[in-house]
C-alpha cells in the first residue's frame, strides 16, 4: 500500500507516551498505541528514550515502513503568552518550552523529554509543537485576567490560559460543518467531558471564555479534580489541618472531583454504582449531582457571554457516551430555546444533532479528534 505520508503524532506524559500515526489526508489512524509505566519498577521500559524505541518497534512490526513517517506532531500543555500557533520546533523552541515549565511543572518538562528523544530518533523530519494553551489565545482580556493585584499577576505570569485547546477548536469546527455553516457565522459553546473537562465559549470561531485557567484545575468537576473552589478552603487546610503546597496540590488534582466526593473517578462505574443503590450508590448519586451542577451553570454562565448561542456541542469520554448527563445537563431550558430530543439523544452515533427541530440552538454530539487536528497542523509544515 503506497502512502503519499503519514504524520507520528506523539502525547508525552511523565510516564507514558501516547502515540498515533495519521494518514492527515484521509483523517483516518494508521496505528495507535499507549507505552506505559515508563521509569517504573516493573514498568516496560526505564526511560523515554527506550520508550521510543520500543514505539519504532512496534510501528515496524505492524507493517508500517517509518520512511512514510513525513513529520511528527507533538501536543504540548503550556505555551505561556509566547507560543499559541502550531510552531515548528527548534533547539530555541525547545529551550522555550523548557522555561514555560515554570507554569505547568507537571506537564512541559515531560513534554520536552518527548520531544528531544523524537527528534533524535526522527531527525530528517519536521517536528511541530502544537499547545494545548493555543485556541484560547484569542481571549478578550475581561476574560483572560484574574481579578488579583496587577503587580504580582504580571510578574509571575498569572491570567487564564486554558487548556484542552486542540479538541475545543476541532469541535468548534466540527459543528460548524455539521451544520453546513461557516464557523465565522457561528457561536457555540463546547463541553469537553472526559477525564479533564472543560467548556468553552466560541464566538465566530474564536474563543471568548472557557472553563480552565492558569492551570487545569479550575472549572468544571472532574474525574479527580475538583475544578472550582473557594481559595479560602486552602488558606484554611493549611492552618488548621497544617496541609502543605504538595498535599494540598494533591487533594485538589488526585483526590478531589468525582473520586473525592463517592471514591469513583471512572465515569462508567460511577453510573453503575449510582444504580445499584445503598450508601455507595448514594455518594455516588451526590457526586453526579454536583458534576451536573456545575455543568449547568457553566453553560447559563456562557450563554450570558454570548448572548445568541447557535449550538451546543458535547465531546470526549463523557461528552459522546452518556446520554443522561446530555439531558440533565441542559433538562428545564425550554425557555430559553434548548430542546435535547430524548429520542435522537439514546440513538445514532458519530457526530449527529440531538436537539428537537423546535429547539432554536441546536444540541449535537461531536466525537474530538486532538490527534487528527495535531497531525493536520503538523502536515501543513511538510
Ligand atoms: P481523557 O481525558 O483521559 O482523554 P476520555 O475523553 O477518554 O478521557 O474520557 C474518559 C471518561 O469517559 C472516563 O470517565 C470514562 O469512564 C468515560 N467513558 C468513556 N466511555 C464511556 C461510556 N461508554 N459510558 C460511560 N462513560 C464512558
Amino acid at each position: 500500500m503506497s502512502n503519499p505520508g503519514l504524520v507520528l503524532v506523539l502525547n508525552s506524559g511523565s510516564s507514558s507516551i501516547k502515540y498515533q500515526l495519521v494518514d492527515p489526508e484521509a483523517g483516518t489512524a494508521v496505528v495507535s498505541g499507549l507505552v506505559e509505566q515508563i521509569g517504573e519498577a516493573d514498568g516496560p521500559v526505564a526511560d523515554h528514550a527506550a520508550g521510543l524505541r520500543l514505539l519504532h518497534q512496534r510501528l515496524t512490526e505492524s507493517g508500517v515502513d517509518l520512511v512514510t513517517v513525513r513529520a511528527v506532531g507533538h501536543r504540548v500543555v503550556h505555551g505561556g503568552s509566547r507560543f499559541f500557533v502550531p510552531t515548528l520546533i527548534t533547539d530555541a523552541v525547545v529551550a522555550e518550552v523548557e522555561r514555560l515549565a515554570e507554569l505547568a511543572p507537571l506537564h512541559n518538562p515531560a513534554n520536552v523529554i518527548g520531544i528531544e528523544v523524537a527528534r533524535a530518533d526522527f531527525p530528517n523530519v519536521p517536528h511541530v509543537a502544537v499547545f494545548d494553551t493555543g485556541f484560547f489565545h484569542s481571549l478578550p482580556p475581561a476574560a483572560a485576567h484574574y481579578a488579583i493585584n496587577h503587580d504580582v499577576a504580571t510578574e509571575y505570569g498569572i491570567r487564564r490560559y486554558g487548556f484542552h485547546g486542540t479538541s475545543h477548536e476541532y469541535v468548534s469546527r466540527e459543528t460548524a460543518a455539521v451544520l453546513g455553516r461557516e464557523p465565522a457565522e457561528l457561536n457555540t459553546i463546547v463541553l469537553h467531558l472526559g477525564n479533564g473537562a472543560s467548556a468553552s465559549a466560541v464566538r465566530g470561531g474564536k474563543a471568548v471564555e472557557t472553563s480552565m485557567g492558569m492551570t487545569p484545575l479550575e472549572g468544571l468537576v472532574m474525574g479527580t479534580r475538583s475544578g472550582d473552589i473557594d481559595p479560602g478552603v486552602l488558606f484554611h487546610l493549611y492552618r488548621t489541618a497544617g496541609l502543605g503546597v504538595e498535599q494540598l496540590d494533591e487533594l485538589l488534582n488526585r483526590r478531589s472531583g468525582l473520586k473525592g466526593l463517592s471514591g469513583i473517578n471512572d465515569f462508567r462505574e460511577l453510573l453503575e454504582r449510582r444504580a445499584a443503590g445503598g450508601a455507595s450508590g448514594e455518594a455516588a448519586g451526590l457526586a453526579y449531582d454536583v458534576y451536573i451542577h456545575r455543568l449547568r451553570k457553566y453553560v447559563g454562565a456562557y450563554l450570558a457571554v454570548l448572548g445568541r448561542v447557535d449550538a451546543i456541542a458535547f465531546t470526549a469520554g463523557v461528552g459522546e457516551n452518556v446520554p443522561d448527563v446530555r439531558e440533565d445537563a441542559l433538562a428545564g431550558l425550554d425557555g430559553l430555546g434548548i430542546i435535547v430530543d430524548p429520542q435522537r439523544n439514546r440513538s445514532g452515533k458519530g457526530a449527529r444533532v440531538i436537539s428537537a427541530d423546535a429547539s432554536r440552538t441546536t444540541v449535537l454530539v461531536v466525537p474530538t479528534n486532538e490527534e487528527l487536528a495535531i497531525a493536520r497542523a503538523a502536515w501543513e509544515f511538510v
